[in-house]
């Protein structure tokens, strides 16, 4: 890959790296910015992780997630980063706007700019552009392959490795979608050369707590509107709700995929009222694309089964747009599963 080629080059001599991703970090973005951190470290980097919003608690136990800067709590010291950086990575997302102010500082800044993402059309700000939303499940993924062509598979630290898995597992709902064979056997030499896939899992599955199994059970069993006849569903929040359940960033993580468990429901929405904006999130099984839809109807955009956007306006109003959008493509969502 010529690509990897010129990331070799310009990872010539140690320097200042700031590796970043999108708002709302979920497991992918999180560890795909930590295993590249620990091989860069090793490699006598100065590697600043600078998020632009708090990641999910259950991801606390990775190595060094203290140290991961947030801009919404420490705006200066992001912004001092990139000032300061050489290199600045983009993983796991495509547009600057999907980072709101640290894009446009990025935008200003003199550093090369890598991206390393497998969603779909990128935007064309990087100098150096590894993009593949057709045949990996992750970028998690996509930086294994990353690694590997760059001869550093024998050099990877374990935490490396265990941070890979966290973005392969997260991505793929645990091996349940997104999955090639390419995608089984990168994660078995991910474990072949050492990287604890148990641990990932009992990590990633069995460490929530109790509030964030009693906001389920509410999500279920008040918040759920299902559409028999156009084959969706959707739950929602209030900010009531983000106020009686004290819900924090992550804890609605994976809600949106308990409505695909159902027969009846091909395509999914889960909507939250937030203090300023309504943030959506789509999710289809089959061949519907919910990222057309997220773009169409949310300005947004993902994958063809894992979409998000956002609202100005009402919950309501929000709610209304979906169950426009399940109107107007019900022939498709019907007959896409
Ligand atoms: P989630 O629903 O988990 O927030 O996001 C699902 C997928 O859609 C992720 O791949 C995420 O990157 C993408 N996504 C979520 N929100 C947005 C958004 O506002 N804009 C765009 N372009 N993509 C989004
Ligand atoms: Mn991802």
């Amino acid at each position: 890959m010529q690509e990897v080629k010129d990331l070799l080059q310009l990872l010539g001599e140690p320097c200042n790296v700031v590796i970043t991703s999108h708002r709302n970090p979920d497991g992918d973005a999180v560890g795909s910015c930590l295993a590249l951190k620990y091989i860069l470290e090793k490699k006598f980097f100065n590697v600043k992780v600078a998020l632009p919003s708090e990641f999910p608690d259950v991801l606390a136990w990775m190595t060094d997630a203290d140290d991961i800067l947030v801009y919404d709590r420490e705006k200066e010291r992001v912004i001092e980063a990139i000032e300061k950086a050489d290199i600045v990575f983009c993983l796991d997302f495509n547009t600057l706007s999907r980072i709101d102010k640290m894009g446009e500082a990025i935008a200003a800044s003199s550093a090369k700019i890598v991206m390393i993402d497998h969603h779909l059309y990128p935007d064309n700000f990087a100098h150096i552009l590894i993009s593949d939303p057709e045949g990996v499940s992750s970028t998690c993924e996509l930086l294994f392959v990353v690694f590997k062509e760059a001869g550093w598979l024998n050099i990877l630290p374990s935490e490396s490795l265990d941070a890979l898995l966290v973005g392969l597992i997260t991505d793929t709902g645990s091996f349940k979608f997104s999955i090639r064979t390419k995608t089984l056997s990168h994660a078995s030499e991910i474990v072949a050369l050492g990287g604890d896939i148990e641990k990932v899992q009992d990590r990633l599955n069995n460490h929530q707590s109790e509030k964030w199994l009693k906001l389920l059970g509410h999500c279920l069993s008040k918040r759920m509107i299902i559409y028999p006849e156009k084959k969706a569903g959707l739950i929602y929040l209030t900010k009531k709700d983000y106020i009686d359940f004290n819900i924090l960033r992550g804890d609605t993580e994976g809600i949106v995929n308990y409505l695909l468990q159902l027969d009846v429901v091909h395509v999914a929405g889960f909507i939250t009222e937030q203090p300023t904006i309504i943030k959506v999130s789509l999710r289809s099984k089959g061949n519907f694309s919910v990222q057309q839809m997220a773009s169409e109807y949310y300005k947004g955009g993902g994958h063809k089964n894992a979409s998000g956007g956002s609202f100005y306006g009402s919950l309501k109003q929000a709610i209304s747009l979906f169950e426009e959008a399940i109107d107007k493509y019900k022939v498709e969502i019907i007959q896409s599963y």
